[in-house]
């Protein structure tokens, strides 16, 4: 087994190889599920200025002393302060302001008493302040702290403070707080487009039928899936047949379409290799490896005019288990995201065949009283899909077993998120 490569040492090796793309920019709209390119600093204080958090009445905390329902202070009402307006002057000592959530402090106010703390009642009678004249006067019913429902200028985030770092990925609250201060334009990652390429005489597309040995290309869906779920943004090429002729044209065509990363499927091993890896040698610098992994032994690396160059194998479940191990990394680390995978430890209900190479057997995840519990998803023939469609992750079954007993603990590299 020792000529064969080990997983760590090829993902990491794949992994230096590649660099972040450039930023692009986008409106705010669009921006959603993007990485951002550079740190967000504020503009403006947010919010702009001190205000109210409460429908009620400003006033200067020291005038509410002593104030309670059995001996409430009476203010007068100075003035009507709306949202959206400015109040036109500052308020006095002994005076109150009406005032409505999210509008302006008058200057010299220092809380907001709630208007369900006084003696107006214009929820009552359901009309919000809003139509309806202020009251000659107030009646406080409590006393109020200094600063007490007041949302201070800059509380939320001040100007000149970092909003988000580089690389954060734009979700609803980024999108809010983007667009509250005034970020109408952004620069993000641009997402990577990679194209996707199979080859084979058995191969044939969903719309055409089947004839005598032929089966579907599946491998050309599932990785345009999992581009897309790592942030890129796949393009599938027509199958190309087991033809010099053909395999040439689908590569020229691909580079052509000038991507960020080449994916093609099968014809790596050895023996059905041939043709494809004589294009390969045309038109780049490949690396043929055997990695030290199962499923997905036979792999092909390097660069095709430049561009990074995946040759994985033609086997369905290899195809994506060669991806999850080896491609997704870079993917990440070129669309700029996270480059870590995600994994949590279970206990395997049974033993795991392996025959030494580090094994990616596809189970189900259920959480039990300690910690998750794995078990296979049956058929492990790398050619079945239907062990991925069940799987929630790839159980992790260390170099040099042959079977990993029932009750060990391993790795488990999720698939998909669990509820
Ligand atoms: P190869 O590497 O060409 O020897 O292919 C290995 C296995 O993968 C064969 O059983 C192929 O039929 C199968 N295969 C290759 N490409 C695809 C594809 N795009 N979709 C589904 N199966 C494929
Ligand atoms: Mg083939």
């Amino acid at each position: 087994m020792s000529h064969l490569l080990n997983v760590d040492t090829a993902a990491e090796n794949i992994l230096a190889s590649v660099k972040t793309l450039a930023a692009e920019t986008v409106s705010l709209a669009e921006a959603q599920g993007r990485v951002i390119a550079q740190d967000i600093v504020s503009p403006i204080d947010l919010p702009p200025f001190d205000n109210s958090a409460m429908d009620g009445y400003a006033l200067y905390s020291e005038d509410s002393k002593q104030a309670s329902r059995a001996h409430p202070i009476t203010l007068p009402v100075a003035m009507d302060i709306l949202a959206g307006s400015a109040p036109s002057a500052g308020l006095q000592r002994g005076q109150a302001a009406r005032i409505m959530t999210g509008a302006p402090l008058p200057a010299g106010a220092d809380a907001v008493i709630p208007v369900e703390d006084t003696d107006d009642d214009w929820q009552d009678d359901g009309q919000k302040g809003d139509s309806a004249a202020p009251p000659k006067q107030v009646q406080l019913f409590r006393c109020l702290r200094p600063g007490e429902n007041i949302r201070r200028a800059g509380e939320n985030i001040a100007a000149g403070a970092r909003v988000m770092p580089a690389r954060t990925t734009i979700g609803p609250a980024e999108i809010g707080m983007l667009a509250g201060i005034g970020c109408a334009k952004i620069a993000v990652i641009r997402r990577p487009k990679v194209v996707i390429l199979s080859s084979g005489d058995e191969l044939v597309d969903i719309h055409q039928p089947l004839e005598p040995g032929q089966i579907r290309d599946t491998n050309s869906y599932t990785l345009a899936g999992l581009v897309r779920q790592a942030g890129g943004v796949p393009i599938r090429l027509p199958i190309a047949d087991d033809s010099l002729d053909s395999i040439r044209a689908l590569y020229r065509r691909a580079l052509d379409i000038n991507p960020d990363m080449v994916i093609s499927t099968a014809g790596v091993s050895v023996g059905a290799a041939d043709l494809v890896r004589i294009v390969m040698d045309e038109l780049g610098d490949i690396d043929f490896w055997r990695i030290n992994m199962r499923p997905g032994k036979p792999l092909a690396y390097g660069t095709l005019r430049g561009l990074p160059f995946f040759g994985l194998p033609g086997n369905p479940v290899s195809a994506m288990v060669t991806f999850e191990v080896l491609v997704r990394p870079a993917l990440a680390k070129i669309a700029g995201r996270d480059i870590r995978q995600r994994k949590v430890k279970a206990r395997i209900d049974a033993d795991m065949g392996s025959d030494g190479r580090r094994g990616y057997n596809r189970v189900t995840l259920e959480r039990g009283a300690e910690g998750f519990i794995a078990r296979s998803t049956g058929i492990q023939s790398s050619g079945a899909l239907m062990s991925m469609v069940l799987a929630d992750g790839l159980a992790v079954i260390p170099e040099g077993l042959t079977v990993a007993p029932a009750g060990s603990v391993l790795d488990v590299l999720l698939l998909r998120d669990l509820d």
